[in-house]
Parts: structure tokens; C-alpha cells; sequence
């Protein structure tokens, strides 16, 4: 590919991901090298942490069962909470605005901004942000935004996407992040190291943090009975970015209410283990309104923007079971196809197992009915997600949805169409079997299919055992025999 076509290719992918097919995304993902060197590092260290963490936290299955129960409870009532959290935000002096679709949210955010005169804006990470456009938007507004999240600093300077919902630059080396961070920084540090890169992004960010008009925050929990919002970071960003500006500005979608304090800690405790295999974040903050009278600190408007964006329609249209996900990670760092293909290939905002039952709901399915097929249905996912979600019924459903919906291509609906028919005729099946059996192994060399004609996508990126001799019936059938005959 020339440079020129590889930078519209990129720039078509970051205006509209979709507007390249699937196989292609994967094709690119997995000719990068760099990319699973970067997606290796990360995860394996991930699965370490948190199997660890479990592991030494004797509770961790009661407590799994006790989250699940709080969130199923708040999506069941979730008027009753939406209600009783407005009512204490606005008691406590904070303003509460409600966007049904991305749009509103967004057209909310830039009002607010432009109200209170903002030039810049600091963000601190937020996957709610990412799902409703919200840094486009703000560029699109004349708005100066300033990423203040390590990593997401990096995908700023990168003019990338996050790959990941924890650490949203895991696609890029360290190698590469040091190369960006001396093409942009004013005072870039020499060493590689990690601990003098991190020093160079605190240098640039501080001044930053400083000059901005409004800090804009996603929220981990609302909480109802006092109407505090609660965000959790491990670098302390959020909290330079909501105390420090005039204008605090916290998007959320409407599944993040906890009824209560003790209810948020249970999940804190699921949510931190799983994402990161810390006990707890380095930074867990609980705001609630503005700056008071004597207070040293803090905003002096607090606004909290409550965004539905196709939560009420999961929750009518039997994906409720979803609006229980913490955004923790585990699922995708145990996922064998996102550890194979890195986040960016799946599209849409939030990547992974997760991704998959959820961009469908924002994107659309006709975009992005690839993405629950691209799933093994392992079960791996729900395994370890700390609430319980049933990933690959909710992918499964997905599928028939596309099946019903006509989505598929038309060479697999005859060719499933074939196998059908074939299945439900049990000798044309095993004739069929035992000539496919035969076949392939014509194509083995030293124990391995390495080609395959009609399946070059498959065989492009690995290679099939050569099959056994003899199909798995013809084999019970002989055993079957030998024991008749004694
Ligand atoms: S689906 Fe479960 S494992 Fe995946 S991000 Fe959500 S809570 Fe975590």
C-alpha cells in the first residue's frame, strides 16, 4: 500500500471506522506485529494481576453474586433511582440536564461550555465521552480540548482512537509512545524510561490543567441517596480536572446509579480487582455539587448531563442484562479473538466481548452484525466478568437477529443453508464428512494444512492440523464393534 492510500485509509478509518469492511479491519490488525507485541504486554500482565487478586480474596464469588444482584436491582428500578438521584443532585446545588441520544448530550456539553465562555476544556477519561463523540464535537465547536488521562494524552497526540477501555493506548509500544512524545512535547525528556516520559506529560499537562475553563469528567457510580457522583483514577487527573476549572461538567449514562454508599463500595472492589488486580485505584473520589461556602476548592457550577443513548431500548429489547457492566476490562483481556486483533478493528467506541453486544445498540446492526460473529463463544468473557453477564447468549442473540434481518452475505446463508439440509439428513452428512475428512488431508504437509482452497481467509493467518484419518463416527462405530464382539 502507498503512504498516500495508507493516510486516506486512515483518515477515512478515524472519521468513520465502519466505512472499512471488517475483514479488512482484521487483516490490518493482524499484519501488525508491533500490535501484538503491544496487546501481549498488556493483557497477559492483566490476567496475571487480576487471577491474582481473586485468588487471594476468599470472598470474591459471594461478592461477584452480590454486585450482580445491586445492579439487576437499579436497572429494574431504574425510574425510582433516576428520580431519587436528580432530586439529591439538585439539593446539593448541582444542575441535572437529561440527553436521550448522543446528539443532545453532546449539544449539552458545548452549551454549557460556550455559557460559561470556555476557550479549553481538560477531560478526564471517560468511555461515555468516546461513545457519544463528545471529543469531535468539541473540536467541531472551536473548543480547545485537552486529554489529561496518560494514556489518552498519547491517543491525542496520536490523533488515534482508544483501544482498550482501561488503557486506551495499549495499541502503541512504549517504543512508539517515547518517538510521539519528542515529536510533540515542548520539553521532551531524552530517557525512554518510563518514569521520565511520565514526568515530560506532566510538564505539558500542568500548565493545562491551569488555564482550562471547564473540566469535563465521566462518573464510575451515581449515587442516589445523596446524589455524589464517584470516579476512580489511577493518576490523579481527574481530580485536578474537576477541582481546578470553574465549570464542572460529569457525563453518565443512566445505568451507573448504585442506591447507595455501601452499595457503591461492593462494586468498587469488584471493579478494581477486575480491571486492574489492584485492591483498590490510586485515586477514588466522591463529588457532590458545587463549591460551598469555606470551601478552598472546587467548582463553582457543577452540572451532571444524564444520557440515555439506547440504554432504555437495551433494557426493553432483552439486552438489561448489559446495563450491569462496570467497564472493567476482564472481559476483553480474556477474549481470544480482541488479544489476537487489538481494539481498534472492532469500530465502535468500547471493543471486545463487551463491544461486540453493545455497538450494534450504537452503531447499528447493519454496521456492525460482523461483530458478534467474530466470537468463538468460549465463555471465557462471562467467566470472568465480575457481574455475571451473559456475553455469548447476548452474542448469539445478536446473530439471529442478523439472520432475521437478512444481514449475513448470501454465499453463508446457502452455504449454512447446505449444511442444514445436510444436518438433518444424517447419511448425506456422514458421506459428506468422511469425503471432507479424506480431502483435507490430501492438502496436509508434515501435519499441518497450511492452504486450502475455498478457505483461504481462514488459512491466510494459521494453519489446521491434519485431520485424523477416520471421522469421529466412523471411530465410535469401530469401538462400537470391538466391544460387541467382546
Ligand atoms: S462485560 Fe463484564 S467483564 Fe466486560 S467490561 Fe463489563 S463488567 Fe467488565
Amino acid at each position: 500500500m502507498t503512504t498516500a492510500s495508507s493516510a486516506a485509509r486512515s483518515s477515512a478509518q478515524a472519521s468513520d471506522p465502519f466505512s472499512i469492511p471488517f475483514d479488512e479491519r482484521i487483516k490490518e490488525a493482524l499484519d501488525n506485529k508491533t500490535l501484538k507485541i503491544a496487546i501481549d504486554r498488556t493483557t497477559n500482565n492483566a490476567r496475571d494481576k487480576r487471577a491474582a487478586a481473586v485468588a487471594a480474596w476468599p470472598g470474591f464469588a459471594e461478592a461477584r453474586t452480590l454486585g450482580k444482584s445491586i445492579k439487576q436491582h437499579v436497572i429494574d428500578h431504574l425510574d425510582h433511582y433516576l428520580v431519587e438521584f436528580e432530586a439529591n443532585a439538585l439539593r446539593s446545588g448541582a444542575k441535572v440536564h437529561w440527553a436521550s441520544t448522543s446528539d443532545e448530550a453532546c449539544a449539552i456539553v458545548i452549551d454549557l461550555c460556550r455559557k460559561a465562555g470556555a476557550k479549553s476544556v481538560t477531560r478526564a477519561k471517560s468511555m461515555l465521552g468516546e461513545e457519544i463523540g463528545l471529543p469531535h464535537a468539541l473540536e467541531d465547536a472551536g473548543i480547545t480540548r485537552v486529554e489529561t488521562d496518560l494514556a489518552e494524552h498519547i491517543v491525542q497526540l496520536a490523533h488515534d482512537r482508544p483501544s482498550h477501555i482501561i488503557w486506551p493506548a495499549l495499541h502503541r509500544t512504549r517504543e512508539e509512545v517515547a518517538e510521539l512524545f519528542r515529536a510533540n512535547h515542548h520539553k521532551p525528556q531524552n530517557s525512554d524510561d518510563i518514569e521520565s516520559m511520565v514526568a515530560s506529560a506532566r510538564e505539558e499537562l500542568r500548565g493545562r490543567f491551569l488555564a482550562a475553563d471547564v473540566g469535563i469528567s465521566g462518573a464510575n457510580f451515581l449515587i442516589a441517596d445523596s446524589g455524589a457522583i464517584c470516579t476512580v483514577t489511577n493518576e490523579g487527573n481527574a481530580e485536578l480536572t474537576t477541582t481546578i476549572p470553574r465549570v464542572h461538567i460529569v457525563t453518565a449514562g443512566i445505568e451507573k446509579l448504585v442506591p447507595s454508599l455501601s452499595h457503591a463500595m461492593v462494586l468498587l472492589r469488584l471493579l478494581v480487582r477486575s480491571a486492574t488486580g489492584a485492591d483498590l485505584t490510586q485515586y477514588t473520589t466522591f463529588h457532590c455539587g458545587p463549591k460551598r461556602r469555606g470551601d478552598r476548592d472546587g467548582p463553582e457550577e457543577f452540572h451532571i448531563v444524564l444520557v440515555d443513548n439506547g440504554r432504555t431500548k437495551m433494557r426493553n429489547e432483552g439486552l438489561a442484562d448489559m446495563l450491569r457492566c462496570l467497564r472493567c476490562g476482564a472481559c476483553m483481556n480474556h477474549c481470544v479473538v480482541f488479544r489476537q486483533i487489538g481494539g481498534h478493528a472492532y469500530g465502535g467506541a468500547y471493543p471486545g466481548p463487551m463491544g461486540s453486544v453493545m455497538t450494534p445498540i450504537f452503531n447499528g446492526l447493519e454496521k456492525s452484525h460482523d461483530l458478534p460473529q467474530a466470537c468463538t463463544l468460549n465463555g471465557s468473557c462471562q467467566e470472568v466478568c465480575p457481574v455475571d453477564i451473559p456475553l455469548p447468549t447476548l452474542l448469539r442473540g445478536w446473530r439471529e437477529k442478523s439472520w432475521r434481518e437478512g444481514l449475513e452475505p448470501q454465499i453463508v446463508r446457502q452455504s449454512l443453508g447446505f449444511w442444514a439440509f445436510g444436518a438433518r439428513h444424517p447419511f448425506l452428512y456422514h458421506i459428506g464428512t468422511r469425503l471432507a475428512v479424506r480431502g483435507m488431508r490430501l492438502f496436509a504437509k508434515g501435519g499441518w494444512i497450511r492452504s486450502l482452497p475455498l478457505a483461504s481467509g481462514w488459512t491466510r493467518h494459521r494453519d489446521f492440523p491434519k485431520p485424523a484419518p477416520r471421522t469421529f463416527m466412523e471411530e465410535w462405530n469401530q469401538q462400537q464393534r470391538l466391544k460387541a464382539k467382546g
